[in-house]
């Protein structure tokens, strides 16, 4: 292998077919499409625990074609889903782009706000009289608008998912469409930040009541057996988003919605690269009540592989596989459901945030000889201040913070930030004071952010996530396409390179705010050799200077057989000069 790939003949050969690949940048519309697929709570271990019941062409087409990042974690905290689907598309945390929760107390409105509702926007779809939705509280720009910015407008940027937050913070300001469904009926909905009336596409898509068929329907194993079904119960309303968002169901239907998408609005055929971000949230809303170590989230992650592969090959045929990217992630990992790690001896504990929030108020109703509200909400491990109840007796911010800090801790939390203290940049050196440093937002008034044991979550049933620990900040990062070197790279990641990653392989300015690395390891080093007449550049790509470890070699055929071009055939394991250079500046 060696002595081959050393031969210069070779290497020029194999320079020249990539060459002619079409690798380019944004500006001669390669590649055509850009799809990033975020799967609500998926930990980066599952890749690896079901990586023998992978079928082909699904995540497989990742794993075994693409660059897998193995260790790639939120380098935060607040390990939620609007503050995960920001933090993918903008490369910063929470104190770059501010969404740090999925809602918050809202001190000018004086009641709690979703990261994504808008008043000066209403719901498109459906009849409704509450606000709509917009991406308005984002304090950072997006890979999308990016790109929007580049080709003056010409790439199309779109988000879909079941929940609203999902598809509107990664579409960015910019985007041309977030689609999302309204959680009674199933329907697919916008909002008027977007457009006024949905696209016929859309309408003709709720108006034919797809999402129908998923309903009063069994979800069977691979042995036949029931694992949930979508009746309602006798006499029990129930949402669609509850029923079949808890089934593998919900994830075709989104893909039958993202396919439509795909098809109507013409991507990947326009004069410039579009973007799409498919956000999966069945399995987060299943994960939940069942936990991660379930036969019903293996069988959902085994479903989900073969829906992965019949959406790589519809968007093969559509425009062939090579003219793709696809870059896969997720939102935040989860926690095991603490009874199922408590039986193997982890202190794990499901935490009553009642009783937390009772015991905090009645410690300072009776430090104060006043009673009153002093923390208005524990959304575990984080504490909403009521700033009014302090301000009446004189208390400013800094010191009730640190007061509902040092009472959070007496009723179980390992510790604790405010959100003065991190506003400040005050805090310890460390790795976990850097993770609490980036979940700092100006957004949501007066809050503390408790430290939580771990193991412990604050829901009563099921699990939950939200910590700065590794089953929650664990995730995939894998990326497809003709730049990436296949293999599996156990090198530090997190979620904000992607970001950077696809900016610079697009030629496009990353995010404002974007603090990521590229992934220089997964791609081969390249130097320009000629600006064409027309304002594109050709880029030709010399051999990794390094010498791989063991990956495979030679022609990869994408799956929809349309074309094969040849696998890169040097990957580099770790390039020891990039990394230690990159590492050095984070
Ligand atoms: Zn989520």
């Amino acid at each position: 292998m060696r002595s081959a790939l050393r031969s210069p003949v070779l290497a020029f050969l194999v320079c020249l077919s990539i060459t002619s690949g079409g690798f380019g940048s944004a500006y001669n519309a390669r590649p055509k499409l850009v799809v990033i697929v975020v799967i609500d709570q998926f930990r980066g271990d599952y890749l690896e625990r079901y990586h023998d019941q992978w079928g082909e062409g699904g995540f497989r087409l990742l794993l075994d074609h693409g660059a897998n990042f193995s260790d790639c974690n939120y380098n935060y905290a607040n390990t939620r889903t609007a503050p995960g689907h920001a933090t993918l598309l903008t490369g910063t945390y929470s104190s770059g782009h501010g969404i740090m929760a999925n809602e918050w107390w809202d001190p000018e409105k004086k009641r709690r706000v979703s990261s994504v509702e808008d008043e000066a926007t209403r719901l498109v779809g459906i009849s409704s009289t509450g606000p709509g939705a917009s991406p308005h509280n984002l304090l950072a720009d997006t890979l999308g608008d990016e790109l929007k910015l580049a080709t003056q407008g010409k790439s199309r940027v779109f988000g879909v998912a079941l929940k609203d937050r999902a598809a509107i913070l990664p579409a960015g300001f910019a985007g041309d469409g977030a689609y999302w469904i309204d959680q009674k009926t199933g329907t697919w909905i916008t909002s008027t930040y977007y457009r006024s009336e949905l696209p016929k596409w859309a309408q003709d898509f709720n108006d034919s009541k797809r999402g129908e068929k998923y309903l009063n329907q069994d979800w069977k194993d691979s042995d036949g057996k029931v694992l949930r079904t979508t009746k309602p119960s006798e006499g029990k309303a129930a949402s669609f988003y509850d029923l079949v968002g808890s089934t593998p169901f919900a994830n075709d239907y989104e893909f039958e919605f993202a396919k439509e998408l795909i098809t109507y609005e013409k991507l990947g055929n326009g004069p410039a690269t579009d973007l799409l971000v498919v956000s999966l949230s069945a399995n987060d809303i299943l994960g939940h009540k069942v936990g991660p170590d379930s036969p019903e989230m293996q069988a959902m992650a085994l479903t989900m592989d073969r829906q992965l592969a019949n959406f790589f090959e519809f968007l093969g045929h559509q425009m062939g596989l090579a003219n793709v990217w696809i870059a896969l992630s997720a939102d935040h990992g989860v926690a095991p459901v603490p009874a199922v790690a408590a039986k193997l001896h982890l202190p794990a504990e499901s935490v009553s945030i009642d009783k937390m929030k009772t015991q905090v108020n009645s410690l300072f109703s009776s430090r104060f000889a006043h009673q009153a509200e002093y923390v208005r909400e524990i959304d575990y491990p984080l504490a909403w201040l009521n700033s009014e109840s302090f301000l009446a007796l004189r208390v400013k911010e800094e010191e009730a913070e640190r007061a509902v800090g040092e009472a959070l801790k007496q009723a179980g939390m390992r510790g604790y930030y405010t959100r003065s203290q991190l506003e400040r940049g005050d805090v310890p050196n460390t790795e976990t004071g850097l993770k609490y440093l980036h979940s700092y937002s100006p957004l949501g008034g007066w809050y503390v952010l408790g430290v939580p044991v771990p193991y412990t979550v604050g829901v009563s049933s099921g699990t939950d996530h939200a910590s700065p620990y590794t089953y929650d900040t664990h995730v995939p990062l894998a990326f497809y396409g003709l730049p990436f070197q296949p293999g599996t790279y156990r090198s530090h990641a997190e979620p904000v390179d992607l970001a950077a990653t696809l900016a610079s392989l697009l030629g496009i300015n990353a995010p404002s705010h974007a603090i990521g690395r590229v992934l220089t390891e997964a791609l081969p080093p390249s130097r320009r050799v000629s600006n064409s007449p027309h304002g594109s550049e050709r880029e030709e790509r010399s051999m990794p200077s390094v010498e791989g470890r063991g990956f495979q070699q030679g022609a990869i055929r994408d799956s929809s057989g349309e074309r094969t071009f040849p696998a890169p055939a040097l990957a580099a394991a770790t390039p020891t000069r990039d990394l230690a250079a990159a590492e050095g500046s984070r």
